[in-house]
């Protein structure tokens, strides 16, 4: 069982604090545990992260991009145990873990290191330049669910652009997380500039957001915590970045080939048994076709496994905890008590499982129409015309991404222009399909972008130098 303390300058320190048991939600083991950082820790965390911003910041770009080529090589050749402690401490299948915690995330750090090595840093224009600067020691604080991709998203460019940085992992999946600093400190990354805190939010992460010497917060997580870690950082005058939650709308046009698209989309829906920021949870169809869409959803549904995350065939794992369980099951009761209809449902699973549901008879401003569940909660959805499914997509306080099929260019064209979120990925196209693409939201989705050359603007500071 792994034992994770502060990691700061390279070493682990005793953090001194209450010790946290990681709970794998699988089996109902204590498999690692954390040890909370206080007030002190933290102070030391950023300070080491301060004292060695003027060093990384003025190395050579190239410098720094060949430490995240380097962490992209480390990162696969440990991917088996990547896969081990995600899916052990939050459930995640392996067949979803390799993909998106060890390759993707090999594919961001060379990606990153790319856009930084082509990136204009001095920009000529007409009477003055634009000089790009690394914005100082970044406070970087990820949830649990996709715990290795999350932190690096932030770390590459933070990394690439030459801030320094404390990161406060989800205090629910650490281990991953710990593991990336590491192998950063194998792939040649200098001791002090890249440091881990362990703790709960409230706690430890609100110090973090807190600190003097922090410039730059960079936060995903749950929309309730960003807007306090935006409330806290404001205070300061620091620069936040945040991407938060979503309700993420799938817009199937009356021209798109049924049978093909209603398994996709459901299946989409259903990723990571609903625990994903851009899950598309409503599916939005024209009201015609809305018999025939809830034969092929329950016919999906029927297929879909439940069952132990190290299983080949396991299409949806564990939810992360039983109070995750019982978040999920009081909107499927609230929803059910508003009149909505299972139109499709895996049944006889026990918590922390939670069999998959798609959901009939929804109205629109019903709060489970509204709301992020996160977990796997589908909500189908009739509309009238292109106009009405654009409206109904567009209804929510969220906007982080939409998905749209239709064999149509024109079609597409028109309804992705209306569609306001941060993605729109047409005819199934996935967001690790085009990891430069910016991803963050609009709304009560976030503030800022990463990923790209937008992920690497969250870290610069801009300098104009007129002459
Ligand atoms: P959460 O908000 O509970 O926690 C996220 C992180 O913030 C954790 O590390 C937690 O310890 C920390 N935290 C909590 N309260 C804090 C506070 N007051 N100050 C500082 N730090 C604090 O979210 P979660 O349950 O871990 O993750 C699920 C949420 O994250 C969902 O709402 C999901 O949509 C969102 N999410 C968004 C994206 C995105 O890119 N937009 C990606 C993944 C998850």
């Amino acid at each position: 069982m792994s034992q994770l303390d502060a990691l700061i300058e390279g070493k682990q320190v005793d953090s001194g604090g209450p010790v946290l048991d990681v709970v794998s939600p699988a089996t109902g083991e204590i498999v690692a545990q954390v040890r909370e950082a206080g007030p002190v820790q933290v102070a030391v965390a950023v300070a080491a992260a301060r004292a060695s911003f003027a060093d990384w910041s003025t190395r050579p770009v190239g410098e720094r991009a060949e430490v995240l080529d380097r962490l992209a090589h480390l990162i696969e050749r440990n991917g088996d145990a990547i896969v081990d402690a995600v899916s052990t401490e939050m459930g995640m299948p392996f067949g979803l873990a390799r993909p998106t915690q060890v390759e993707l995330v090999a594919s961001v750090l060379r990606r990153t290191a790319a856009t930084a090595r082509e990136f204009p840093w001095v920009a000529q224009h007409d009477g003055f330049e634009v000089h790009h600067l690394a914005a100082g020691v970044v406070a970087a604080i990820t949830p649990w669910n996709m715990p290795a991709y999350q932190v690096t998203t932030k770390l590459g460019p933070a990394l690439a652009a030459g801030c320094t940085a404390v990161l406060k992992p989800s205090e629910l999946a650490p281990t991953a997380a710990h593991r990336f600093v590491e192998l950063a400190h194998e792939a040649g990354l200098p001791a002090g500039v890249l440091n881990v805190v362990h703790g709960r939010g409230p706690t430890t992460g609100e110090i973090l957001v807190g600190s003097e010497g922090v410039d730059v917060v960079s936060f995903t997580g749950s929309v309730a915590a960003g807007s306090r870690v935006a409330a806290v950082a404001g205070a300061g005058l620091r620069r936040v970045a945040l991407e938060l939650g979503g309700k993420s709308a799938t817009v199937v046009l009356d021209d798109a080939d049924l049978d093909e698209v209603i398994p996709r989309a459901v299946r989409a829906a259903f990723v990571n048994s609903g625990q994903a920021c851009n899950a598309p949870t409503r599916l939005l169809v024209p009201r015609a076709a809305m018999a025939r869409v809830e034969v092929l959803a329950a016919s999906t549904v029927v297929r879909l496994r439940v069952g132990a995350p190290d299983r080949p065939d396991t299409d949806l794992g564990p939810l992360v905890s039983h109070a995750q369980h019982a978040r999920v099951t009081g909107f499927l009761d609230r929803a059910l008590a508003a009149g909505a209809r299972v139109v499709a449902g895996v049944e006889g699973v026990q918590s922390p499982y939670f069999g998959p549901v798609v959901l009939g008879d929804v109205a629109r401003d019903s709060e489970i129409a509204r709301e992020e569940v996160f977990g796997p909660v589908l909500v189908l959805l009739p509309y009238d015309d292109d106009a009405d499914a654009i409206r109904l997509a567009n209804d929510t306080r969220y906007g982080l991404s939409a998905e749209l099929w239709s064999p149509d260019p024109a079609r597409v064209a028109t309804v992705a222009a209306g569609l306001r979120s941060g993605q729109v990925k047409v005819n199934g196209v996935r967001t690790r399909e085009r990891p430069d693409a910016p991803f963050g939201g609009f709304g009560a989705s976030g503030v800022g972008r990463e990923l790209g050359t937008w992920g690497l603007h969250e870290f610069l500071e801009v300098k104009a130098v007129l002459a």
